[in-house]
């Protein structure tokens, strides 16, 4: 059945089987990341709005229970910053009255000064937020925020939301090769990292086909010599060990075209991770994605060949 605000179950690299949740709707941001995958943000923005409509996203989460739906997790992710959405603490708490499945809320963590929404996104069950910076100059160049965000007020709110959420709280922090890596920016992103007293850190670069063509990863060495600096908590991330999928429940062909498109709206796929989100075996999903690439809906990403993504424009 096609979503609108749903999308997966994903393979997801952190935490198994995910369905996602776009609270969203379009690529509206705090922050225009050089290494985003989902491309650059349209809408950069500290504006908390009703940007979808809870009653919608909440009966499509009711719809897809009631058809069967499993995952590991369900996940406030999309194609922005879910916490810019005003009630996502009222959608985490729809979720935790429908079903067992954990809450992951994966956030920028840049609207943490704001006591509602630390309040609200310590109903999830793992919050994970994100570090590529250690000052005002060094988060400008990488994260871009939207203006009137300084790191200072960035970090105080996640310190201030350890300090407030009892649940499992994850870092990520995001190495972009030649930007933060030299040994100094290490150290210093390190420090900040420290503050913040996360249960797990996790260490990550470019995996994905970037917002900035030339953005480029670090290899899965390098980010084990990091590791030394962020102490025990430290898990280096890399490439996903993908899974095929177990069973055909895409429907007519129309309808899979569909929910790849969905899916790849949200962010560039490889084939593995499209068959996992639809639920597709490869046969059918190759003709699939021979005839979208043919109409020009589709393409491969000329720096990663095994990624699709909507062609744009
Ligand atoms: S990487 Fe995350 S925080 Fe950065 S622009 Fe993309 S969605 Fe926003």
């Amino acid at each position: 059945m096609p979503f609108r605000y749903l999308f997966g179950p994903v393979a997801s690299r952190r935490f198994g089987r995910s369905l996602g949740v776009d609270l969203l709707g379009q690529r509206i941001c705090s922050f225009n990341c050089v290494f985003c995958e989902a491309g650059p943000t349209q809408t950069c923005t500290m504006m908390r709005g009703s940007y979808v409509p809870t009653d919608a996203v909440v009966a499509e989460l009711r719809a897809w229970l009631d058809s069967g739906g499993a995952a590991d997790v369900i996940t406030l992710a999309g194609r922005g910053e879910p916490t810019l959405h005003r009630q996502f603490g009222v959608v985490i708490d729809a979720i935790h009255n429908m079903c067992a499945i954990p809450v992951v809320l994966l956030s920028n963590g840049s609207l943490f000064g704001l006591g509602e929404v630390r309040e609200a996104a310590a109903r999830a069950d793992i919050v994970k937020v994100s570090l590529s910076g250690w000052d005002d100059a060094s988060m400008a160049n990488v994260n871009r925020p939207a203006s009137g965000l300084t790191f200072d007020a960035y970090l105080s709110g996640m310190i201030a939301f350890r300090e407030e959420f009892r649940g499992e709280l994850r870092l990520e922090v995001m190495f972009v090769d030649g930007v933060n890596t030299a040994d100094d920016c290490v150290t210093k992103l390190a420090a900040c990292a420290a503050k913040i007293r996360a249960d797990r850190i996790e260490l990550n670069t470019v995996v994905r086909p970037p917002s900035e063509a030339g953005t480029g990863a670090v290899s899965e060495d390098v980010l084990h010599r990091y590791a030394v600096y962020f102490g025990p908590q430290a898990v280096v991330i890399g490439c996903s060990g993908e899974a095929a999928p177990a069973s055909d429940n895409a429907g007519d062909i129309l309808s899979l075209s569909e929910q790849i498109i969905g899916l790849l709206a949200r962010r560039g796929c490889t084939r593995n991770e499209i068959a996992m989100g639809v639920g597709c075996p490869f046969g059918r999903l190759e003709s699939c994605l021979q005839i979208l690439t043919k109409q020009g809906r589709i393409e491969k990403a000329p720096e990663r060949p095994d990624y699709y993504r909507l062609v744009s424009g």
